[in-house]
């Protein structure tokens, strides 16, 4: 596995392979890497000859005051991770890489609609951060495939309406959520929480289940279901955001008729705000 921090190497690393007419993926993270991110890689591997991680904690994606100080940098033990599972080339620009012309009146990429709804309702602007971002790293590294967690799947969409719009020739590849064993999804912000706070978090996965459930049974019930959830977890110390069913395909509303649903919700417990989500399919 090979390590290169600038967009010139990065560059002529990708020239090489495409000379020789070899296929690239890429999976894109922000670092501090768990079985999520190496499920991506591992699906990476099988997809393309060549695969790609990025690591690149992206300022412009974080609101004031969120966690982007303090979000954890793990590299060395990231490092010998991916070259464990047979990575190509892992690329850990710096923000002058990405940032040539800083952060204030750069260019920004926005997918309209979908990016305000939801976790862009609490974060604004933080799509149209991603989007911006993975365009870069998009246009850099032309790659087959690019890989992204269903655990963020408003950002999957985001990026899936993206590459439609833009026109990028990249197969958008979503992963299924990997979790720990009580239900919890993986994620790097699991490490904020202290140990009471982490012992609570699986009441997240376990209130999809039971409410995917319920939703299975009366699809008329929506409204009860996602208000006796948010009950729940304000019950439990959590600070709910949403919890709320939506289409599967766009997020809108649903409406009767609408078979493939999704059930998503952020939550804040203590100063960590985990997201999850599960589908659910009417009969
Ligand atoms: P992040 O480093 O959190 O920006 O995540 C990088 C990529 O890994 C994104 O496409 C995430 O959706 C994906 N990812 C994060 N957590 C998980 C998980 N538990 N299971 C599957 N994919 C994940």
């Amino acid at each position: 596995m090979k390590t290169v921090h600038t967009l010139d190497e990065l560059r002529a690393e990708i020239r090489r392979w495409k000379g020789a007419g070899e296929t690239i993926a890429l999976a894109p993270t922000m670092g501090n890497l768990h079985d999520g991110h190496l499920s991506l890689l591992r699906e990476a591997r099988r997809l393309a000859k060549r695969t790609v991680v990025s690591i690149f904690v992206n300022p412009i994606q974080f609101g004031k005051g969120e966690d982007y100080e303090k979000y954890p940098s793990t590299l060395a033990e990231d490092q010998e991770k991916l070259a464990a599972e047979g990575l190509d080339l892992l690329f850990a620009p710096d923000l002058r890489q990405l940032y040539p012309a800083g952060m204030e009146t750069d260019t920004r990429v926005t997918v309209p609609e979908i990016s305000n709804i939801l976790c862009g309702q609490f974060r604004p602007g933080h799509f149209s951060g991603v989007a911006t971002v993975v365009s870069k790293l998009f246009i850099n590294t032309m790659p087959d495939y690019a890989l992204f967690g269903e655990k963020d799947y408003q950002q999957l969409l985001v990026i899936k309406r993206m590459v439609k719009d833009l026109c990028f020739p990249i197969e958008i590849i979503g992963m299924p959520i990997m979790r720990e064993t009580d239900g919890l999804a993986m994620s790097s912000r699991n490490a904020y929480l202290d140990p009471v706070q982490r012992g609570k978090a699986s009441l997240i996965y376990q209130l999809l289940k039971e409410s995917a459930a319920k939703l299975a049974q009366s699809p008329d019930a929506i409204l009860e279901i996602e208000v006796a959830a948010l009950t729940r977890l304000s019950a439990a110390g959590f600070r709910p955001e949403y919890f709320t069913a939506r289409r599967a395909a766009d997020l809108a509303p649903h409406s009767p008729g609408d078979k493939q649903l999704i059930l998503l919700t952020a939550a804040w417990l203590g100063g960590a705000r985990l997201l999850d989500n599960l589908r659910v399919e009417l009969q």
